[in-house]
């Protein structure tokens, strides 16, 4: 049951995500003496909080720092804990204003202000704030098989794989680490890839590791190839246009995540027509085509969920914040 309004005054903005960037937005619009709310559907750092357990960064922590506020790390790279540890106390020490596990579920816009409907409440703004980032929507391979209970588009840990045939399709980052952390905790693991080898973006001390462990048969690896079906206890694929069954007993897809376009669609924000599916924004204010509201974030990359990252998008906060000042 929803609770009766609670803030019926204007709120100056609204910020949809409690992600690192939704928490740099936060911090931007305390400074500026600017009303804020920061409305996030899950925990704080949601998005972080549901990354593999064992997950490094591949930045440095200084590269993650929010506010200049130090990132103390034990490690060259910081690990998921640290991560979590960093965010949580920026946003008890900073006292930001943020609602937990609210989901938005709508945005009215009526010209003089943005009516904000969540799943607890409602709220008036006169600007708004979409940093909800990527890693709600996994990209579907759209296969026969793909809603077994077996298979799934999340890794968590590899513990749960020791013994066990495990498909794994992807060559990212993703797809890599859980292939390696599997392996060495007893799994047997073989990568379904589509194109010719490994994914040029992963990590540079990461790649020689899955390279010479498939080069040296710890790891079954068929590239250029498709997965066509997955039943029980077997897996269907297309290599090199052979059809190959594989005795399997999970199936990890790791085949990247996206934006949610049919919310920023809904919210009236214009997307481009080709692949890349780039949402409309102002790159100096990052204020969309829609008056008073602004795209923060990973989010702004739309099917390029590699473009923006914690490290290059911290600078929205700033960027935003300037120019609802400027505006007020
Ligand atoms: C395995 C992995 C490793 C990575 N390593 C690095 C790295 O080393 N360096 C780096 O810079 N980046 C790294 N990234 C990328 C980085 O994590 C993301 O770019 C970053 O999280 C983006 O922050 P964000 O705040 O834009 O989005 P998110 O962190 O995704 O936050 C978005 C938030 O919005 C919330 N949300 C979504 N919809 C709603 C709604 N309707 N209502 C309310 N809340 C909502 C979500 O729950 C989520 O908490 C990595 C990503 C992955 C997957």
């Amino acid at each position: 049951m929803k609770y009766k309004p609670k803030l019926m005054k204007k709120i100056d903005v609204i910020i949809i995500g409690g992600g690192p960037i939704g928490i740099a937005c936060g911090i931007e619009a305390k400074k500026r003496n600017l009303s804020y709310l920061i409305l996030e559907k899950g925990c704080i750092v949601n998005s972080l909080y549901n990354y593999p357990q064992g997950m490094t960064f591949f930045s440095t922590s200084d590269k993650l720092e929010i506010d200049d506020v130090p990132f103390i790390s034990n490690n060259a790279k910081p690990i998921k804990s640290e991560a979590l540890e960093y965010y949580r106390r920026i946003s008890d020490s900073k006292n930001l204003n943020i609602h937990l596990f609210e989901e938005v579920t709508a945005i009215k816009n009526n010209s003089e202000a943005f009516q904000i409907e969540t799943s607890k409440s409602s709220y008036t703004a006169k600007n708004i704030i979409i940093a909800t980032g990527f890693y709600d929507i996994p990209n579907k391979i759209n296969i026969p098989g793909e809603q077994l209970p077996n298979v799934s588009h999340y890794y968590k840990d590899p513990h749960f794989y020791a013994h066990q045939k495990v498909i794994i399709v992807g060559a990212s980052n993703s797809a890599v680490d859980a292939a390696l952390e599997i392996y060495r905790k007893g799994g047997d693991v073989t990568m379904v890839i589509r194109e010719k080898g490994i994914g040029e973006r992963v990590k540079y001390w990461v790649r020689p590791d899955i390279i010479n462990r498939i080069n040296e048969g710890d790891i079954k690896a068929y590239y250029n190839s498709e997965i066509k079906e997955i039943k029980e206890g077997e897996v269907i694929i297309n290599a090199l246009e052979k059809t190959i069954n594989i005795e399997n007993d999970y199936v990890l897809a790791l085949t990247g995540y996206k934006p949610n376009f049919d919310f920023l669609q809904k919210v009236g924000i214009e997307i481009s027509n080709d692949e890349k599916r780039l949402p409309q924004y102002n790159n100096d204010t990052m204020e969309t085509n829609v008056k008073g509201m602004y795209l923060a974030g990973v989010v702004c990359g739309g099917m390029e969920t590699h473009k923006w990252f914690i490290e290059n998008s911290r600078i929205h906060a700033p960027l935003i914040m300037q120019d609802i000042k400027l505006k007020k």
